[in-house]
């Protein structure tokens, strides 16, 4: 399906000179759909193997941001059919204590996915905890295990954001074999997993990548060729029109909250000055609406993906 809206509109100034106006890529709609498809995957798993994906989502502390993702990820498994548990641990649970409970839930037939809502309060060694978790059931694929089988090109699960980036990609119809993909931030969650996945063989994939990050010489040098320019660098509007080359397709990453409406709504921006962009690009998401409501959603699909592995379903 079309993951935007319609064909990009075409306007000509004056003097002729054509001024784009992008395309849309919703991520919002793409989630919803994406989700409306594994509902129906659920119940039919549910129906035909007497099984249904459950996820533990494991909560320390009462960090007000951290409640609202915990939420949204419990509505979103809810809505879908799975079994779920919402696990609130108090802030000075013992690093000890916490590494028992996953093991418990390492151990529960009915859990297929554990994840642990970060940060984790100082006295806990974050890596420690997520290394503890069984890589089968690590659906947030940040366990060291998935990392290596996502960089020899095997992977059983792809990290979330840049999952839903590359289905934005394929859905919205863009040409990701032989293109110059230029990539904005270098992070573990972001920026490193989508640009190894836009090298692997494979559809949405194929491309040649370049990663830029803030040691990058002449950033500009190279968004200004490429072909996908994937954004993540956590700062508001940096990439400008004229970083962009004509045509080109634009995720955006970034989330930064610049204020707050007067009911105390949070006014978001993205990592790419939107307005700008828009004249130039030929696609581009949103923010927000674009790569964000993908996150939670790809989440879900690895859940169900885990699922199937533990009952050896093969469909
Ligand atoms: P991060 O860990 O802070 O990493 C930012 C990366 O961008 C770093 O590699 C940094 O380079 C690079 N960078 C920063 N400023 C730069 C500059 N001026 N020029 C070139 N590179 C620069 O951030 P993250 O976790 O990847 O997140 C990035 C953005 O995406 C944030 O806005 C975050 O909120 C958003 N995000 C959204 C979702 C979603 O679901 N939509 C999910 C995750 C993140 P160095 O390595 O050299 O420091």
């Amino acid at each position: 399906m079309d993951g935007g809206d319609m064909p990009p509109r075409r306007f000509f100034c004056r003097k002729g000179e054509e001024i784009m106006s992008a395309k849309l890529i919703k991520g919002a709609e793409v989630a919803k759909e994406i989700r409306a498809e594994l509902k129906e995957e659920v119940q039919r798993i549910k129906e035909k193997y007497g099984v249904e994906p459950g996820l533990v989502t494991i909560l320390v502390g009462e960090n007000p941001a951290s409640q609202s993702y915990v939420r949204a990820k419990q509505k979103a498994a809810h809505d879908l059919g799975f079994y779920s548990v919402q696990d609130n641990q108090p802030a000075d649970i013992s690093e000890e204590a916490l590494l028992a409970l996953i093991d418990k839930y390492n151990k529960d037939p009915k859990i297929d996915g554990i994840l642990i809502q970060l940060p984790l309060p100082k006295h806990i060694n974050e890596n420690k905890v997520l290394y503890a978790i069984d890589p089968g059931k690590d659906v947030d694929a940040f366990h060291p295990f998935n990392v290596g089988k996502l960089m020899i090109g095997q992977p059983d699960y792809l990290p979330c954001t840049p999952a839903g980036i590359q289905e934005l990609l394929i859905r919205s119809g863009t040409e990701t074999s032989g293109a110059e993909v230029v990539v904005v931030g270098r992070s573990n969650i972001v920026g490193k997993p989508i640009a190894v996945m836009m090298m692997q063989k494979g559809p949405g994939a194929n491309a040649t990548v370049t990663v830029c990050h803030t040691r990058t010489k002449d950033v500009q040098f190279h968004t200004k060729r490429a072909d996908i320019l994937i954004v993540a660098a956590g700062v508001t509007e940096y990439v400008k029109g004229d970083w962009i080359k004509p045509g080109a397709v634009v995720i955006d990453v970034g989330v930064n909250e610049v204020g707050r409406t007067a009911d105390g709504k949070r006014i978001l921006k993205g990592d790419v000055a939107f307005d700008e962009a828009k004249e130039v690009a030929s696609a581009i998401t949103p923010v927000p609406g674009g790569v964000g409501p993908m996150t939670i959603t790809m989440l879900m699909k690895n859940t169900v993906r885990a699922c199937k592995v533990h009952n050896n379903i093969k469909e």
